[in-house]
């Protein structure tokens, strides 16, 4: 049975994907296995998916990239307002025990 480049480009996605049946799939690879041009229709598929592939992990890293810096942002911002209510907690300590001790002294 000879199946032309037609049917077999038609088919080639679903091969791809692994998605037709038996059948099919023995078909297109009986055709690969004479069909140069087939193959080479096939590996561009791969290569294609391997590309959006690589695109999606970049916008994926850079999503997470931004996300670390707004994280690490957020974080020196509430180090900053931890540290700034630090230290207005011991200069109301220091006052606090600065006027104790003054009070002490007068008495
Ligand atoms: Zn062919």
């Amino acid at each position: 049975m000879t199946v032309s480049c037609e049917i077999i480009k038609d088919l080639l996605p679903l091969y791809h994907d692994d998605v037709c049946s038996r059948d099919s799939k023995a078909m297109v690879e009986a055709h690969l296995a004479n069909c140069e041009s087939c193959k080479a229709e096939l590996q561009a598929m791969d290569e294609v998916l391997l590309i959006n592939n690589t695109e999606q992990n970049l916008k994926e890293a850079d999503a997470v990239k931004n996300l670390s810096k707004k994280w690490k942002r957020g974080m020196l911002r509430s180090l900053l307002k931890g540290a700034l209510f630090a230290f207005l907690t011991a200069v109301i300590i220091a006052v606090v025990l600065y006027m104790f001790i003054g009070i002490k002294i007068v008495r």
